[in-house]
């Protein structure tokens, strides 16, 4: 007979749910002797092919093929009655994790699935934050070895383009920081009134029906110049009386648009010109035209996620925050080749790219060591799940991108943000300026 503790597992119980673009997901109830513990998986739709795998059925004639009931049985009949079996503690959150990939086996978790692996994870930390009698971002700091917890400076997604909006631009996210607030509910309260101030402006230039918003809650007006976005949001910046306290970020992604070694910033085009294509050069210095323009202090995946020559003589030529996604897709073997060929100085933290909450603490770690700053990052496909809110707040890393302060499945986590910055009371410390190193 095998005895139970009271912080042991009793039953791991997965089921398919729908993310907020209505494809299928892995959701994770883990019952201990406290309780029921649930956690969902994001999705992106701009994936890295360096990031480890997310199992879906391939089935075409169902969910037209992105069916996630595999990763589901992989759950309910092997991971789960698996932790059980060995009575772990549910405090034992390294212990888990390893045993989870050893179960699995490989490198990207393709075996179980990294969706599996990490709806699993994430229920166990909560469970752990529990039974260890801490809120989860307090635990989330004790496991990574964190002294003081900080709130994050949001960099709210209020323009999509790129693979998240049917528009015509190709660079994905227009993000507003809000740096100058004194604390994060100010920082929301700025992002708020900007976003509908820009709301304003683009309905006066653009009609109404240009305000329908990407899947990511900011707008995604169709306008093909990029340059037009940022001027666009300089002005609501302005109008919104925020320009002493507002910098800019970007999120390229520009292995979406990377073709023969150029890149096509009209690739939603199928006939789009070839010789109208930027060379790696050209396209730096266009992020220089814009750095020298507009107060942008950030630009990830400025290119493709093997043209890691351009990264690093960009990166010699500015000292913006230069933040890996696709690049290093939260992965240590990724991130050690960005640190020697010093391609960027900010890792983009997505918890599915890596699979686990030990391997994305690691990967923190990892960074922070090296000098990086630390960005935590939602996906495009959310669900209500706000466990990200609480591990940056944990991490103490600075800054969070966890799209517009519209949707949900977005204010979900920034919400979250808000009641923990009310907990702290007054030990509740804003990155603000300070968001690239937060821990200095
Ligand atoms: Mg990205």
């Amino acid at each position: 007979m095998i005895l139970f503790t009271k912080m042991s597992i009793v039953r791991v119980l997965a089921r398919q749910i729908y993310d907020s673009r209505g494809n299928p997901t892995v959701e994770v109830d883990l019952t201990t002797d406290r309780g029921v513990f649930r956690a969902a998986v994001p999705s992106g739709a701009s994936t890295g092919i360096y990031e480890a795998l997310e199992l879906r059925d391939q089935d075409p004639k169902v969910h037209h093929g992105k069916g996630v009931l595999t990763a589901v049985a992989n759950i309910n009949e092997k991971i789960g009655p698996a932790l059980v079996g060995k009575n772990f503690q549910v405090t034992d959150q390294v212990a888990i994790d390893n045993f989870m990939l050893e179960l699995d086996g490989t490198e990207n978790k393709s075996t179980l699935g990294a969706n599996a692996i990490l709806g699993v994870s994430l229920a166990v930390c909560k469970a752990g934050a529990v039974h260890r009698g801490l809120p989860l971002y307090k635990y989330i700091a004790e496991l990574a070895g964190v002294k003081k917890v900080v709130l994050p400076v949001p960099a709210f997604n209020v323009i999509n383009g790129g693979s998240h909006a049917g528009n015509k631009l190709a660079m994905q996210e227009f993000m507003i920081l809000p740096v100058g607030a004194k604390t994060f509910r100010e920082a929301m309260q700025i992002g708020s009134e900007i976003y509908h101030h820009l709301k304003g402006q683009i309905k006066k230039r653009y009609g109404l029906d240009a305000t329908a918003v990407g899947d990511e809650g900011g707008f995604a007006p169709n306008i093909q110049d990029n340059k037009e976005c940022l001027e666009l949001l300089k002005n609501s910046i302005a109008v919104a009386g925020y320009t002493d306290k507002v910098v800019i970020g970007m999120d390229v992604a520009a292995s979406e648009f990377y073709k023969d070694g150029k890149y096509d910033l009209d690739f939603k085009n199928p006939n789009s010109d070839p010789s109208k294509w930027l060379t790696g050069d050209q396209l730096a210095d266009l992020y220089r035209s814009f750095i020298a323009e507009y107060p942008i202090v950030s630009i990830e995946d400025g290119f493709d996620q093997d043209d890691w020559d351009n990264w690093s003589k960009f990166k010699a030529s500015t000292s913006i925050q230069l933040v890996g996604d696709d690049l290093t897709v939260t992965n240590p073997k990724r991130i050690q080749t960005a640190i020697e060929r010093q391609s960027c100085n900010c890792l983009l933290l997505k918890v599915n790219q890596i699979g686990s909450v030990t391997e994305s603490i690691q990967a923190s770690k990892l960074s922070r060591e090296n000098g990086w700053g630390v960005m935590v990052s939602h996906r495009s496909g959310e669900t209500e799940d706000t466990f990200i809110a609480d591990l940056v707040v944990g991490l103490a890393t600075g800054q969070i991108k966890t799209g517009a302060p519209c949707r949900s499945e977005r204010l979900a986590k920034y919400n979250q943000i808000l009641r923990i910055e009310e907990e702290l009371g007054s030990d509740a410390v804003y990155a603000g300026a300070n968001f690239r190193n937060p821990q200095a």
